[in-house]
């Protein structure tokens, strides 16, 4: 048979990437892990053979890069970089977070934005994906520095963003409070009210189970997961990472199902409570990080366990393990340990929590492994929902948007089960991601021509 001059080997296509995105290991990254099950697809269904599809997914639709300059409280001028990338619109308005961190780069959140894409997709509801934030960090900074950031921030950003043109919501850096402002600049500058941004505060237009619904979703996810393999939550103990948005509501929802968590970190370490997190330790936790910004270390004073100063929780014996900190959390020696140790489940509330080697120890051990694109949709989900809420000028309630994000998660859950099992039973979460999250934004490129 005669080979099609549009089908690709994924080598090549990966140096095409690298060429011309020189430098950017993280959106290598992310790239290498979608091509190598995009790639094999595509030249399987010659269908989605020749649009140049591959490659018009890994070019941005546009990247903005931009100056903020702030006014510390010393009454120093400060310069920190800017940036929105706006990956694809091609089924919906570009949607994704804002992270305000000293190691986000044009790579990072190249990378995040990417994912973004098929995320977004997964879900079900129609949206673009971008991603977006500035190598501010927000650690140390009183509060009215971190409001004179913010305002700074919006004040170029505004004019790249709106309802129908770019939805951006939080991320690492960015809660509550920062929306908050970012919302306040944004509303100034325009004279406008509309759902600009999502993970707003419930008395302007936020939507009950944003703050929730990432580590929520990613623990429906992983039950989804072990109810496919006729097993539940209920007594496993569990690890995760972080100690942020995500981290606390995953261990909150594990903890109301009935498991057992018995790990949380930050940058400088982990706690290991053997006893477990148990609601009022978690209560205390919040206290800690959402009104303090307190360090993880002194819960293990608080409730006398060990602290691990600079180490990642992944060597502690567990049923399943939640990364949800930040990206190459979890690299390939200690995805081994993990599966050494008889962990049979890993879900991720971060994105690219574990590298590609991971992966392949996860893919080759045939656990139960479930990727960021599917695993922590919930939260850009339920800001779907709050976009949906703002532009009908009305509010669900916590019980019909909790509703709704279990029926997501069990829609990305059927969509990864029907591109991603493989004879014997197993499902191959990643590859079933991949799939069903490029066949829709494929599809609607196709229909586009060449644009
Ligand atoms: P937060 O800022 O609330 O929390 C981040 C947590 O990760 C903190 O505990 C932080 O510790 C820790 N962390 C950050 N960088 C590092 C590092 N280099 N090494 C170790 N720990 C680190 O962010 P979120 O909880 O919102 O986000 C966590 C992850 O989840 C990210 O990957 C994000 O992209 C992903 N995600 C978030 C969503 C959301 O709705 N918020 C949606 C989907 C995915 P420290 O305080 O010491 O920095």
């Amino acid at each position: 048979m005669m080979r099609n001059p549009n089908s690709l080997t994924f080598t090549g296509f990966m140096d095409g990437v690298k060429r011309r995105n020189k430098g950017q290991t993280e959106f290598h990254q992310a790239v290498a892990e979608w091509a190598h099950d995009v790639i094999p697809f595509v030249n399987e269904n010659p269908h989605y053979q020749d649009h140049n599809l591959s490659e018009r997914m890994t070019e941005p639709d546009r990247v903005i890069m931009f100056r903020v300059t702030w006014l510390d409280d010393d009454g120093r001028i400060r310069v920190n970089k800017g940036y929105r990338v706006q990956q694809s619109n091609a089924i919906g308005p570009y949607k994704g977070g804002l992270r305000f961190h000293p190691s986000v780069s044009l790579s990072v959140l190249k990378f995040l934005a990417f994912e973004q894409v098929f995320k977004n997709s997964l879900t079900g509801l129609p949206m673009g994906g971008a991603k977006g934030g500035s190598n501010f960090n927000p650690k140390g900074k009183s509060d009215g520095e971190i409001m004179r950031f913010c305002h700074a921030f919006m004040c170029e950003l505004y004019r790249h963003i709106g309802p129908f043109t770019d939805v951006p919501a939080g991320d690492i850096g960015v809660g509550g409070r920062e929306i908050s402002y970012l919302f306040g600049q944004y509303k100034r500058l325009t004279n406008q009210f509309t759902g600009v941004l999502t993970g707003k505060g419930l008395s302007f237009g936020g939507s009950e189970i944003r703050v929730e619904a990432t580590g929520y979703g990613t623990i429906y996810f992983m039950e989804d997961m072990l109810r496919h393999q006729k097993q539940d939550i209920e007594g496993k103990t569990c690890l995760v990472s972080g100690s942020g948005n995500v981290a606390i509501y995953a261990t909150e929802k594990l903890i109301q199902h009935g498991a057992k968590p018995v790990t949380l970190s930050d940058s400088s370490g982990f706690i290991h409570d053997p006893d477990g997190i148990t609601k009022k330790k978690l209560k205390w936790v919040k206290n800690l990080k959402e009104v303090r910004y307190g360090r993880i270390s002194e819960y293990a004073d608080e409730f006398g366990c060990e602290f691990y100063p600079g180490q990642r929780p992944w060597s502690v014996p567990c049923d399943l393990a939640f990364p949800c900190a930040t990206q190459n959390e979890v690299n390939g020696e200690e995805a081994a340990t993990l599966v050494k140790n008889g962990c049979i489940g890993v879900a991720e509330g971060a994105n690219m929590g574990s590298d590609n080697d991971a992966i392949a120890v996860f893919r080759k051990a045939k656990i139960l492994y479930g990727p960021p694109k599917a695993a922590n949709a919930g939260g850009v989900a339920v800001s779907g929902l709050e976009m949906a809420q703002n532009s009908m000028r009305m509010s669900w309630t916590r019980k019909e948007l909790n509703d709704h994000l279990g029926e997501i998660m069990k829609g990305i859950h059927e969509r990864c089960v029907e591109y991603g099992s493989e004879k014997g039973g197993y499902v191959d979460y990643v590859r079933g991601a991949n799939i069903a999250g490029f066949k829709k934004v494929a599809d609607a490129l196709i229909s586009f021509g060449a644009v």
